[in-house]
């Protein structure tokens, strides 16, 4: 059997990942309670730390998938998310652009990882 690669995309159907209370994973707040984006920066930012700490290729994937929702278009400037398929949030992420972005913010985070990690030998 070939050894599985973690794909961002799995990430969005994790059991409650796309409720609105968990929005920070994907790098947007909270629409239903209004959130501020200075509360789902937060939120995120600690998310991120939190994964990458864990040392291990799950804790970058997931730290990875966050970090490149930032730039996407229907996420950037952590957007209201209400738990719901929107069309307006597809569109965007189809031409909302952040690719470049998303690229150079994934290697800075490889580089972090590799400085916090050295051996990535956590759990
Ligand atoms: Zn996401």
């Amino acid at each position: 059997m070939t050894p599985r690669i973690l794909d961002p995309k799995d990430f969005m159907f994790w059991e409650g990942s796309q409720l609105p209370g968990n929005a920070f994973m994907h790098a947007m707040r909270d629409g239903i309670t209004g959130e501020s984006v200075e509360s789902a920066k937060i939120k995120t930012d600690n998310y991120i730390n939190k994964q990458m700490s864990r040392c291990n290729s799950a804790g970058l994937g997931r730290a990875l998938h966050t970090e490149q929702d930032k730039w996407a278009g229907g996420h950037r400037g952590y957007q209201p998310s209400y738990g719901r398929f929107s069309l307006t949030h597809w569109w965007k992420e189809e031409n909302g652009g952040g690719q470049d972005e998303a690229v150079l913010a994934s290697v800075r985070l490889i580089r972090k990882f590799k400085e916090m990690c050295p051996c990535a030998c956590g759990k």
